[in-house]
């Protein structure tokens, strides 16, 4: 691809490059690391560094790097139809067959998706949709769509706006209107004197509080990421899915399970929802189902909710240019093809993940680790000043990123979020790969323990 030395591409980078979420001051002054290849779980950057990936890129490369089978794909559907449509009554073979194959992996309400480009898009959709969906019932009035602080749920107008990120909302005059949030299910942060299963109880009767605040015939939907993920992997008590899926049927409001992360086998399941145990009425999905290799996002949708759609007739005025890409589709397919012909899944629940959540939980005997929690493959660290307390350092997030960076060094990408550690590696990580991942952040927490005792952090 190129032939410019780090340095080139460093200040060209810092010219013309505008990245997401990044301070372009920052980054001008230290320069992007550049990844230039990338094979299985490992990345290797422009200076030659071999970095094993504990975030699979966004959570989203679930085969790891260098699939043929989903290169081919591409290739193969580029060069028989590369772009066409599926507005104005048409429609293409990858886009039906990825339809058909989501049906058959997705719990069994769902025999309807509707295709997007990214899970920000599949997002905006649901807004939509489920709006739509009870004006077609003879609801408008109810239109409100409950979520949570700390959520994500995405960078559009729509998906910034559900979720709970407040310097997202303060950028842009957000949320929309009609959207409102409750607290998060944060045991660590927010469960005081409560045990995890009595917090979680609370943490999910909030809903029904918020519900009966706005008024019970405006509420449309409530959105949650089965375990938050953008928010530091907050996994919820086991008290709180099922309380709220009996708050939702109670109040006959949409459930809508923000799978983008914990779809496609995460957790151990196929879905967080089967995880979780809830019955969800709507299912944004994205990421893990092309393994990151081509840009697709869906909206699952129920039958509660597809044959109000169907019956009542009339257009959803609603579609992208790229909703349905063919290439895109093709290699979806492909991938969740490999998912059930490998069983990578399974494999996770019935292999990794036991694995994974003992090595993981090795480190909460680290000094700096105030809990260890981990659900499938996905992981979390608190970083604290002083064990055994449920207390954070007085400005958070610094520790959180000398750790990150420490981790980089040490060959590992661990992501941070405030002083959380955060993981998330490829579902395809062998049991020696997640031996190795696991000692490099070993490493980097030492290492960043030596530099909190050495600068006095508290
Ligand atoms: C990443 C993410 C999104 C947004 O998906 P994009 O493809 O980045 O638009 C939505 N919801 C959750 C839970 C996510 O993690």
């Amino acid at each position: 691809m190129t032939s410019r030395t780090t340095a080139e591409l460093q200040a060209l980078d810092a010219a013309h490059y505008l990245h997401p979420f990044t301070d372009h001051r920052q980054l001008a002054a230290r320069g992007a690391r550049v990844i230039t290849s990338a094979d299985g779980v490992w990345l290797m950057d422009s200076e030659g560094h071999r970095i094993l990936d504990g975030m699979a890129g966004l959570w989203c490369v679930a085969l790891g790097y260098g699939r043929k089978e989903l290169a081919e794909a591409a290739h193969r559907q580029m060069l028989e139809l590369p772009y066409y449509n599926s507005f104005f009554q048409c429609a293409h073979p990858p886009a039906i067959e990825l339809a058909q194959r989501l049906t058959e992996v997705t719990p069994p309400q769902f025999r309807h998706v509707f295709l997007t480009g990214s899970g920000s898009e599949a997002n905006d959709t649901m807004v939509r949709l489920v709006r739509h969906y009870w004006r077609l019932r003879g609801e408008p009035g109810r239109n409100v769509i409950i979520g949570r602080w700390n959520g994500y749920h995405g960078s559009t107008m729509a998906g910034a706006s559900l979720g709970g990120m407040q310097p997202m909302h303060e950028q842009g005059g957000l949320p929309i209107p009609g959207i409102v949030h409750i607290n998060q299910p944060y045991w660590f942060e927010r469960g005081g004197e409560l045990s995890p299963a009595e917090f979680g109880l609370r943490a999910a009767r909030e809903l029904a509080e918020k519900i009966e605040e706005l008024g019970p015939r405006r509420v449309a939907a409530f959105i949650g990421e089965p375990v938050q993920g953008a928010g530091g992997v907050i996994i919820p008590p086991d008290t709180y899915w099922p309380e709220i899926q009996r708050i939702c049927d109670h109040y006959g409001i949409l459930l809508v399970s923000d799978e983008v992360i914990c779809g496609f086998g995460r957790t151990g399941s196929w879905f967080g929802c089967e995880h979780f145990g809830t019955r969800p009425d709507l299912m944004p999905i994205a990421k893990a189902m092309s393994s990151g290799y081509l840009p697709i996002g869906g909206l699952m949708v129920a039958d509660r909710v597809a044959e109000v759609l169907i019956d009542k007739g009339g257009e959803f005025a609603h579609g992208f240019t790229y909703s349905g890409h063919p290439a895109a589709c093709a290699v979806a397919v492909e991938c969740i093809d490999i998912l059930r012909r490998e069983r990578v899944v399974e494999r996770v629940r019935d292999e990794l993940a036991g694995h994974f959540a003992a090595r993981w939980a090795s480190l909460a005997a680290h000094p700096l680790v105030g809990e260890a929690r981990s659900v499938g493959l996905l992981g979390a660290l608190e970083l604290v000043p002083a064990r055994p307390a449920r207390r954070f350092f007085g400005k958070r997030g610094e520790v959180g990123t000398i750790c990150r960076d420490l981790c980089v060094e040490n060959g590992v990408v661990s992501r941070a979020v405030r002083d959380t550690m955060i993981c998330a590696p490829p579902l395809v990580i062998t049991p020696a790969e997640i031996d190795e991942l696991v000692a490099r952040i070993g490493r980097a927490l030492d290492q960043t323990a030596a530099v909190v005792a050495r600068e006095r952090r508290v």
